[in-house]
């Protein structure tokens, strides 16, 4: 399945693999080709489309979403998969699953509905994806969820506090005993990073709230737009944005794989369960991390702090609290696969949890459109 040949380092593909419900081996790929397909052929996947990175939906049509952003972070992953010998599909479906448990109108969703959830354990997205692939999604006629193999769900499973660890049996002892995912998860979360970072300098000049001015201040921008001024004097606009990115992105990708060699080859992991006791080994120089951590800052500071984003965080945060605390008061409104019936009906826990499991799955402009269904009388 590997054009190349994989480290002994890398997640190897076990025969059989490690999955909850034992099922015949994949014949036409892999057994994390078989967990990507799975992925992209679920419906919270397809919910990504309509789902805000930072700009909300119909803010416009050319901001990334979530799937796009999804679609990012599997290539950026796949190629340093690839550099390192690491396991090139189970990397893709990390990163294809990664934000499947996201709720509507991305962090402020996520913040408002953990606020919500506080007197019922909470809500965290990551737990959230694994959720919806371990018991969510309903595609299979003899399980729940879609049956991925333990790495993939361990990638996907990225943070989890150890409250919540101690209840998700092999896949939480990690967070407990402290130890580190596979290569592969390590990097499709590094890979997360450089997407988000990039694309939000891309969409954050597009829209006008980020300043080119402001950004040169920040010395990736500014090193890498010198680079595209030698090589196309007076360039401007769009173009001189797209390939200043590109060149961000590159300095990005090229230093994580020479730094994760030196780290692996300092370490010498004989095989995954080395690289699970190990220190983490897929990381930036401390230069470049130290100025990864400098544009992240200023997105932060100029653009996800933008008014004009929070004006739309603030109504996504009403939103969000609106429809769960209305559910919880008038469950009887959800649709029934929702509503918690009699021997149940008297653990809140358990309608909550379901009402948190309606409100994450909806998409922003659905979350719009219920929230204006219960809330205004003129609309029906
Ligand atoms: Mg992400």
């Amino acid at each position: 399945m590997h054009a190349y040949q994989l480290a002994p380092y890398a997640a190897l593909n076990l025969v059989p693999a490690r999955r909850a419900f034992q099922e015949p081996p994949a014949t036409s790929r892999s057994e994390f080709g078989r967990d990507r397909d799975r992925i992209i052929h679920c419906s919270a996947f397809r919910r990504l489309e309509y789902k805000t990175q930072v700009f909300v939906n119909h803010e416009g049509d050319l901001f990334r979403t979530r799937l796009t952003h999804s679609l990012e972070v599997a290539q950026i992953a796949r190629a340093i998969a690839r550099n390192l010998h690491l396991n090139e599909d189970l990397t893709e479906a990390i990163s294809l699953a990664h934000d499947l448990g996201h709720t509507p109108f991305g962090h402020a969703g996520q913040d408002a509905l953990n606020l919500c959830m506080q007197p019922y354990g909470g809500f965290e997205h990551n737990l959230q994806s694994l959720r919806v692939v371990d018991v969510l999604e309903e595609r299979y006629g003899n399980f729940d969820g879609l049956n991925l193999t333990f790495e993939t769900r361990e990638g996907i499973l990225k943070h989890c506090s150890r409250n919540n660890a101690s209840q998700l049996g092999e896949i939480g002892q990690r967070f407990i005993k402290k130890k580190q995912p596979s290569l592969e998860a390590q990097l499709a979360n590094l890979a997360d990073e450089i997407a988000y970072n990039n694309h939000d300098v891309d969409d954050g000049l597009r829209s006008g709230l980020v300043q080119e001015n402001a950004l040169l201040e920040v010395a990736l921008y500014a090193r890498n737009r010198q680079l595209v001024e030698q090589a196309f004097p007076g360039l401007t606009g769009r173009r001189a944005v797209a390939e200043t990115v590109r060149r961000m992105i590159n300095t990005l990708v090229l230093d994580l794989i020479t730094a994760s060699r030196t780290r692996i080859q300092a370490q010498q992991p004989r095989d995954i369960e080395d690289v699970r006791n190990a220190p983490p080994l897929i990381a930036f120089t401390d230069h470049v991390r130290a100025e990864a951590n400098e544009l992240k800052q200023f997105l932060q500071q100029h653009l996800y702090r933008h008014y004009q984003v929070q004006r739309m965080t603030s109504k996504a945060r009403r939103c969000v609290t609106d429809l769960f605390n209305l559910f919880m008061d008038e469950p009887d409104l959800l649709p029934p696969d929702y509503f918690v019936r009699d021997e149940e009906a008297n653990n809140k826990a358990i309608q909550a949890r379901k009402i948190a499991d309606y409100i994450a799955g909806m998409t922003d402009r659905y979350a719009m459109r219920e929230h204006r269904r219960l809330f205004f009388v003129d609309d029906i």
